[in-house]
């Protein structure tokens, strides 16, 4: 390796027209440090990089999206020949699916004057990390861990590997590569590889992180790419996205104008645009052309093109451009997400702290303490059930109060009666003639009799039993799942005292709601009973009357009067009944369902206390150390880097 970037960007971002005539020869190390574009770049760039580089080794990669560039693009495409050109290590390549995990591929610039020729590569995935000595390593490397992540055969696997390379021959970058898009599957790939495939990209491109390099040959139609349609279908705006071009030299002839034009963003436009690069053939592999050739193949290739020159003029093309152009992007990219990034961590750091809070500071070891521990950890879920049957509990177990629910729950049984007994006397009329019409026996026409009266009424109150029933279930649902979500809550550390308490509290549920469902049908079969205070009966009559001959227009006065007479007593014996079940039915649910069911919980929970082995109860799930071990470390990560990204926003 000596071809060396930042020579050769320094170049470039000199006036596009030198280029033709500067010199770009490799190995000249002239021009250093010492220009001012250098300057600007340690000033500039180099912090920005190193901040994300810093943020990135404190691991904070698992909890926050990091600015990052993905390169996509159809198989076969260019996209491995891109990453390799721009990074200037040989990355697996052949037919077929080849990337099957994404490939994080950080590129870190040593500064040469204290390194020299250094290569540092370090391969991790999953755990495990291997340092590379050499370049030539890599390619094995990076496909054993394919196999480890994703198996053997063509499937693929959403585990990243990353692949770290510091040498003062890269550019300041961190790539990802991703699986090629494949159109159909062949032999031994899963059938719907297709959507596997997208499904992976898509994760990685829909981040407002990460900036994407849609690559497209050169010679294909680019309104057909697959690649480019989901970018922009993620990235309406075209913010993120830029395009790249590949395999010049095998535009065919006449074609040329259509690709000036496709870079020049007059095909498909971009807001970020388009550059083309040329890589390494087939042939060139055949040949053994190094890298560091290719790139002087490349640029002698657009020089002498005598189409492609001009692109090459105003600085859309080569890998080196293209180098300088992604470091300058993903630094505008990081100064951009920053405040993003700073959202980002302020969220994830108050939830981890509010889980290692649920998660509590773990049991005590001394015995005496562990018993205080157990009683505290009751104490506390007594109180949270003691607040749902005040209707004061904490809001963090449901959107609504439970009371809320019942009372809603009640009011909605108000509205069944209410139906009931308001019950025009019309519709009532005319239930008592049909009923006479069909039951009358042997008496003569206008003996309408108590029976019929008794008759209509049960038929009316029966109906009532099953909506009554009904409340009972729902409100049942309503409290009992608050009660599971609090003892879920609140135990949930310890799966032996989750088991201990959920299972007395299966069996009350049930209790509760039998005895209750009981009293609920022992009182529909007391309603069979006619029953009213002669004193309430009578003044409910009279109501009755007198709003009947006020309200009630001329088709009643054409019934016949004992049948009117009927429709009266009726109504005013529905409207005693429904008014006494109106209280009645929530009152038993309401002493079964909430206070007693409660209270038996509660009185459960504390004979726990004496009772049991507090060892026992309060042994951990293993899973809870290791999550609170794993919250505690992020909540440290995330700190940090709450501290690295304010000194930044502070300095710059
Ligand atoms: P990927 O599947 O998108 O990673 O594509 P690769 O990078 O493996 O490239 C596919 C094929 O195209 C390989 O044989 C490359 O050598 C070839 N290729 C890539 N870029 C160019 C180019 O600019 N010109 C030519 N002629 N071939 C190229
Ligand atoms: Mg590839």
């Amino acid at each position: 390796m000596s071809h060396h970037y930042s020579q050769r960007i320094s170049h470039h971002r000199g006036a596009a027209g030198e280029l033709q005539s500067s010199d770009m020869s490799l190995s000249s190390s002239s021009k250093g440090k010492s220009s001012g574009l250098n300057q600007h770049y340690e000033e500039k760039v180099r912090p920005c990089i190193d901040l994300v580089d810093s943020l990135r080794s404190l691991g904070v990669e698992k909890d926050l999206n990091l600015p990052a560039i993905a390169v996509i693009g159809d198989q076969s495409s260019g996209k491995s020949s891109v990453l390799e050109a721009l990074s200037g290590v040989a990355l697996p390549r052949g037919i077929g699916i080849v990337t099957r995990c994404p490939l994080v591929l950080k590129l870190k610039k040593l500064s040469k004057d204290k390194n020299g020729h250094q290569w540092h590569g370090l391969l991790s995935y999953d755990k495990q990390t291997k340092k590379l000595k050499d370049p030539s390593e890599i390619e094995d490397a990076v496909l054993h861990a394919q196999i480890v992540l994703a198996g053997k055969g063509e499937g693929i696997s959403h585990e990243m590997i990353t692949l770290e390379i510091q040498s003062s021959d890269v550019p300041d970058l961190t790539l990802i590569d991703l699986p090629g898009i494949a159109r159909v599957a062949t032999g031994n790939q899963p059938k719907d590889i297709e959507k596997q495939i997208k499904d992976l990209i898509e994760k990685f491109i829909k981040k407002q992180e990460t900036i994407s390099l849609v690559v497209v040959p050169a010679n294909m139609d680019i309104a057909t790419t697959e690649a480019l349609q989901m970018a922009s279908k993620v990235d309406l705006t075209g913010q993120r996205t830029l395009g790249i071009l590949t395999k010049p030299d095998l535009v065919d002839k006449g074609m040329e104008d259509t690709v000036i034009r496709t870079v020049n963003n007059q095909v498909i436009p971009l807001k970020k645009g388009y550059m083309i690069v040329k890589c390494r053939g087939q042939q060139d592999i055949n040949d053994k052309l190094d890298l560091v050739k290719a790139l002087e193949k490349e640029r002698r290739f657009f020089a002498e093109h005598s189409h492609f020159r001009s692109l090459l003029e105003e600085g859309k093309a080569t890998i080196p451009l293209l180098a300088e152009r992604l470091t300058k992007e993903l630094v505008e990219h990081i100064t951009k997400t920053l405040p993003q990034l700073q959202k980002q961590l302020e969220k994830k750091l108050e939830k981890t702290t509010e889980d290692l809070r649920a998660l509590g500071d773990g049991v005590p070891t001394d015995e005496q303490e562990k018993n205080n521990f157990l009683i505290t950890k009751i104490r506390q879920l007594n109180d949270a059930i003691e607040g749902v049957k005040r209707a004061e509990e904490d809001l963090k177990y449901s959107d609504k109060r439970v009371f809320t629910k019942i009372r809603e729950e009640f009011a909605n049984w108000k509205l069944v009666l209410d139906t009931k007994s308001i019950k025009t006397e019309e519709t009532l009329r005319d239930e008592v003639q049909e009923y006479v019409r069909t039951r009358r026996g042997k008496e003569l026409p206008g003996f309408v009799n108590y029976r019929t009266f008794e008759n209509i009424v049960k038929k009316h109150i029966g109906e009532l039993e099953a909506p009554a029933l009904k409340l009972l279930k729902d409100v049942t649902e309503i409290v009992h799942s608050c009660v599971d979500r609090i003892v879920n809550s609140h135990f949930n550390a310890f799966p032996h005292l989750l088991r201990a308490a959920k299972d007395p509290i299966e069996d009350f549920v049930n209790e509760q709601f039998q005895r209750a469902e009981e009293k609920i049908q022992s009182q529909f079969k007391m309603e069979r009973i006619v029953y009213a205070q002669d004193s309430l009966y009578s003044h409910q009559l009279k109501n009755v009357k007198l709003k009947s001959s006020k309200d009630c227009g001329l088709s009643l006065q054409f019934a016949s009067a004992d049948v009117r007479e009927m429709a009266h007593h009726l109504t005013s014996y529905l409207t005693i009944t429904c008014n006494r079940l109106a209280n009645q039915v929530p009152l038993i649910v309401q002493y079964h369902m909430l206070d007693q069911y409660i209270s038996q919980i509660q009185n459960a929970m504390l004979a726990m206390i004496g009772g049991n082995n507090p060892e026992m109860l309060l042994r951990e799930d293993s899973g809870v150390a290791g999550k609170r071990k794993d919250l505690k470390e992020r909540l440290e990560r995330l700190k940090s880097a709450g501290k690295v990204l304010s000194k930044f926003v502070y300095s710059a």
